[in-house]
């Protein structure tokens, strides 16, 4: 890699809780030939931990990973990633979770592009890092405080410039849906690595660097700083709304709000989050600031689910941006000469849901209990709460004694609820603080999760009820997301047919990082019988690979995959690094990447076909909003083509030796031979 290093920082920390000592790795061990971020952590999880060990284990590693992009002040490439066994997913398996903020670029000024966090520290520890110095530090100061209290408390103990990542008391307290989270709100949250730095005795780690990190190539990074700006990149002063939300979920807010729009991490050119200012707190009568984007919206009303259009799934290359701009109300102009407009842009109402009224005071004090506790907002609005919602509907609470009416429409309740979760209140804050999916099972899921809601109704077929169950689970321990039901629900069958096919070969919601996106004129081929589409199996392992990517490279969600330059990922990389990439050849990177993947979960978690048809299969037998389901047959002929599609055996699932050997990994699969694990 040359004398200058280009991109990288050049070491990797293995970060010994148990011993207090740290060992460091030179990241050319990994580097170029996986990439960075999350291809460099499947590759060192795939090495080093071993089946048997679970989320709460002190052998489970949590490995967080910059790309070679980070700090290097190409836009989206402060996004980074951990890695390590899920508390949140049922069964505990492998997972990831992205953040943002200005954590990673600054470990990258310290010299370090990622870590590696084992063991389990014998006392309450946070992690200071100060460039080259490492140091185990007592956490009796910050522990039991909450995110943003300790934070502050970082800055007042190490200065003004450091950069932290913390849990809060849920992580603490070993909630399965705890989040890490940075000092903007930033969270590594779906898969519950709060939890999993709770079990390590881990605080927090706050860094400061001092040195640089260099782009190979500075006259590229302008380039692409324009290109992946335009149209978005704007000024975007403090505005004030009249009202919060759409559709039914709209609210008039009285005196109106304000709102700015602010970049999620370091060196980013765009504007995704909403500043939320002068905001009810759930702690006292100080008004606060929120960062927020996607789910939060619902938090403030939830009355009908999210509507669609195909342009959010479905683009041509006049009009084509990804749809959470929409949510950033950063949307290009729609050019009104193309042929498809009308149908691109054409809406499908959400599904009324009924779950509660707006209130845009009550919903601040849900989001600032998520951010203060550090839970996953999501399962809160999304799972938590529509739960109580329906159950109560249902009749469903009246034998559950919590202490409190409850009724997500009262505040005190809300706060009630989310507190005796996260400190394991009484007789049901363990139950809950285990997540949904457990709690279901620990209570009966049979009546508390199998049983019909009965107030869903289509909008596309006005006035029809739709079944939904009150658990709302799909699987591997989450929620409906762009699914056909549940939480954007309105998105038709080739389009959920594709979100479950990768959440099928998944272990979480992934849809944080794998909305479907594919080119209309596609879409008009394949959705007359998705099922047996080519087109489709090829859109979903596009969607997948980028996704690999966006959390390797890094990339974001909100930029990516960009169907009409997919040479984005390869061009960030090569002005990062100076290393020559074509998108083919980070595309097969891509590919190395998800084989390891799925090497990890066939070793150490059983994967195979049975197990992953078996786990989604189920949700599919609820309709969607036309009352549409998908058969047994059409559903696994759609998974022998996408097996077929990824060298993937049909009967077992698992990847062929030639498969694994075209991309380099035959030391995998002779180690999957010798348990038995390889197709014959
Ligand atoms: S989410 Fe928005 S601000 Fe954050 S990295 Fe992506 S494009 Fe940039």
């Amino acid at each position: 890699m040359g004398d200058r290093l280009y991109g990288y920082a050049g070491k990797i920390a293995r970060i010994d809780l148990t011993n207090s000592a740290v060992e460091l790795i030179p990241t050319s061990k990994y580097v170029p030939e996986y990439i960075g971020g999350r291809s460099v952590c499947n590759r060192i999880f795939w090495e080093e931990v071993q089946p048997g060990v679970g989320a709460f284990d002190p052998e489970n590693k949590l490995i967080y990973m910059t790309g070679p992009t980070t700090a290097t002040g190409i836009p989206t490439g402060g996004r980074t990633v951990f890695t390590g066994i899920s508390p949140n997913s049922w069964p505990e398996q492998y997972c990831w979770s992205g953040i943002g903020g200005w954590f990673g670029a600054e470990l990258k000024f310290a010299g370090y592009d990622g870590l590696i966090l084992e063991g389990k520290a014998p006392a309450h520890t946070y992690l200071y890092i100060e460039d080259g110095d490492i140091r185990f530090l007592p956490a009796e100061p910050l522990w039991g405080l909450m995110v943003h209290p300790a934070q502050k408390k970082l800055e007042e103990l190490h200065g003004k410039n450091v950069k932290s990542i913390v849990i809060g008391p849920a992580g603490e307290n070993l909630m399965r849906n705890a989040s890490i989270t940075t000092s903007n709100d930033n969270v590594a949250a779906k898969s519950g690595f709060g939890a999993v730095f709770g079990s390590k005795n881990l605080k927090a780690i706050t860094v400061r660097g001092t040195g640089a990190v260099y782009p190979a190539d500075i006259k590229k990074l302008y380039a692409l700083r324009k290109k992946m700006g335009e149209p978005y990149m704007r000024p975007s002063p403090v505005v004030r709304e009249e009202t919060h939300g759409m559709d039914q979920n709209a609210i008039p807010v009285e005196g109106g709000w304000l709102r700015g729009q602010v970049a999620c991490s370091h060196g980013c050119n765009q504007h995704c989050c909403r500043l939320m200012m002068n905001m009810k707190s759930a702690f006292g009568d100080a008004r606060i600031n929120q960062v927020e984007k996607c789910v939060g919206i619902f938090a403030y009303g939830f009355q009908q689910d999210c509507s669609w259009t195909p342009i959010q799934s479905f683009e041509t290359e006049q009009n084509h941006f990804l749809p959470c701009k929409m949510l950033s109300q950063e949307m290009p102009p729609i050019d009104m000469s193309d042929p498809h407009v009308t149908a691109l842009f054409e809406k499908v109402p959400g599904d009324t849901v009924n779950y509660w009224k707006p209130d845009f005071d009550k919903g601040s004090v849900m989001m600032d209990m998520c951010n203060e506790y550090g839970i996953d907002k999501w399962d809160v609005i999304v799972w938590f709460m529509t739960w109580l919602s329906m159950a109560k509907k249902e009749g469903l609470l009246d034998d559950l004694d919590f202490g409190m009416e409850p009724d997500v429409e009262n505040e005190e309740f809300v706060k009630y609820f989310l507190d005796m979760i996260t400190y394991r209140k009484g007789k049901y804050g363990p139950v809950f603080a285990e997540g949904m999916a457990r709690a279901i099972r620990t209570l009966g899921k049979e009546k508390y999760g199998d049983t019909i809601y009965r107030g869903r109704f289509s909008q596309v077929k006005p006035g029809v009820r739709l079944d939904l169950p009150v658990s709302l689970e799909t699987a591997w321990g989450h929620s409906y997301h762009w699914q056909g039901r549940g939480f954007e629900g309105s998105i038709p069958k080739p389009g959920w047919l594709a979100t479950s096919l990768e959440l099928m070969t998944s272990t979480r919601d992934c849809q944080t990082v794998e909305h479907h996106h594919q080119k209309y004129e596609e879409y008009l081929q394949f959705r007359g019988d998705p099922c047996h589409s080519l087109l489709l199996v090829d859109g979903v392992i596009m969607n997948q690979n980028k996704a690999e990517l966006k959390d390797s490279v890094t990339s974001c969600e909100w930029q990516s995959p960009d169907l009409f330059w997919p040479e984005m990922e390869a061009e960030a990389f090569t002005a990062a690094t100076g290393i020559p990439m074509t998108e083919r050849q980070l595309n097969a990177a891509a590919e190395r990447s998800r084989l390891l993947f799925r090497a990890i979960l066939m070793r150490n978690f059983g994967r195979d076909r049975d197990m992953e048809v078996g786990a989604v299969f189920p949700s599919m037998q609820y309709p969607d909003p036309w009352g549409e389901t998908v058969s047994w047959e059409d559903w696994n002929d759609l998974v022998d083509l996408y097996y077929e599609r990824r060298g993937w055996d049909k009967k077992t699932g698992w990847p062929t030796r030639e498969t694994f050997e075209r991309y380099g990994l035959k030391d995998v699969a002779d180690a999957l031979e010798t348990l038995g694990k390889l197709p014959s």
